[in-house]
């Protein structure tokens, strides 16, 4: 069986194993504790703060270690809503994750906020001129993701970033997909606040972390004691962030050449299924798409049962986002790039690792071509 859902998650890597479980066993300590486990902990703890904000071109002071993707979209969002001085209207697209959608829907529903989704085109892909016309004097915090989760799609981050900087609105961008195959240092960029998930990169799942300018005055969702400088409250997840650290930062030092790699199969795995398959669709952005990505439709079958048809021939894949599979209803990202609910619910995608060999690529190609085509001579077929 070969694994083609990298952007559902990852195997954690040999190195990163092998970092973190001395942090299981004999580097067990509480990182608050005075006690020399103590400070070994805290030391680990440190390291992981300093790598992380090496990767990021920023503060170790400006690191705050999570669960996941999701907390620290919710934190990044919440946080800096809530604590800022004045203004209830916040701008993003309407393909964010549910993590950022929800978030926001919560700050519309609770706390009185305006929210405005900036539409996407055909791609997928926000107009730069369009959030900046959203914009407000009343506008406290911008949101748009690097990547997208479901068809891969770039957004213009930085030019957004700088439209912000410049009317001093915070911008927030959830990198959780972008981690590992684009830079993430925000250096010289005007990104305030940047998200990433370890789960997608070979960490374990349950790390993460959020980039906030320490500036920003930022308003915790988890209460208690003082850890992540007042931000995150809770004994720190130590392994976890030295599993992250890690994984990031061999995921940088491995990034030009993975993605350039990279970039090559998936432009062979997109033409091949486009050229074998009649009537299929890439979505997403040809170009301007993550590395290790590739998004479908396929007119006139359904997206779950491709997925079905391809497993059985040893590949597994998905068929969008790896959160809203198993619901009924079109994925909301495929609708609001303008594809019909019909259409987009033939959706597949496959998504690979760095670490890809150049035949499963061949081999993934093959099957979800021929997975599409046993569906369709199935439905031809007198009954
Ligand atoms: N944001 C994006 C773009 C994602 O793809 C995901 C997970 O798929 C998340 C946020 C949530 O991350 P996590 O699974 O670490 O909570």
């Amino acid at each position: 069986m070969i694994y083609f859902d990298a952007a559902a998650t990852t195997p954690v890597r040999p190195e990163v194993l092998a970092a973190l479980a001395p942090l299981y066993t004999s580097d067990f300590g509480n990182p608050s504790s005075v006690h020399s486990a103590g400070e070994t902990a805290a030391r680990a703890l440190d390291y992981a703060r300093r790598t992380a904000a090496g990767v990021l071109g920023c503060r170790p002071g400006d690191i705050v270690f999570t669960s996941g993707g999701t907390e620290s979209d919710n934190l990044a969002i919440k946080g800096l809503a809530l604590a800022a001085p004045q203004g209830r209207h916040i701008v993003s697209s309407a393909v964010e994750h549910p993590a950022v959608l929800e978030s926001l829907a919560y700050l519309q529903r609770l706390h009185g906020f305006r929210i405005t989704l900036v539409p996407v085109d055909g791609t997928g892909r926000v107009d730069p001129a369009g959030v900046e016309a959203a914009l407000t004097r009343d506008t406290t915090l911008c949101t748009i993701m690097t990547a997208n989760n479901e068809v891969g799609t770039l957004q213009p981050v930085s030019e957004i970033a700088e439209a912000c900087r410049a009317r001093g609105i915070p911008f927030h961008t959830d990198a959780v997909q972008a981690a590992g195959w684009l830079p993430v240092s925000v250096a010289g960029t005007g990104i305030d606040a940047l998200s990433i998930s370890g789960h997608k990169l070979g960490a374990p799942k349950g790390c993460g972390l959020l980039y906030v300018r320490g500036v920003l005055p930022l308003e915790p969702l988890i209460h208690g004691g003082g850890q992540e400088r007042g931000r995150r409250a809770g004994t720190e997840n130590v392994a976890g962030a030295v599993a992250l650290a890690t994984a990031l930062s061999l995921a940088e030092q491995e990034r030009p050449a993975a993605a350039e790699r990279a970039r090559k199969l998936r432009d062979y795995l997109i033409d091949t299924v486009l050229e074998q398959v009649p009537g299929a669709l890439l979505t997403g952005h040809r170009t301007e798409r993550l590395p290790g990505h590739a998004s479908f439709c396929f007119p006139g079958t359904s997206g779950e049962a491709v997925l079905l048809e391809a497993e059985r021939a040893g590949v597994l894949c998905s068929s969008g986002s790896a959160c809203a599979s198993g619901a009924d209803e079109p994925s909301p990202v495929l609708t609001a790039m303008g594809l019909d609910r019909e259409t987009a619910q033939t959706a597949v995608r496959l998504t690979f690792a760095p670490t890809v060999r150049e035949n499963e690529v061949a081999l993934a190609a093959r099957a979800l071509s021929g997975a599409v085509k046993r569906l369709r001579d199935l439905q031809q077929a007198p009954s």
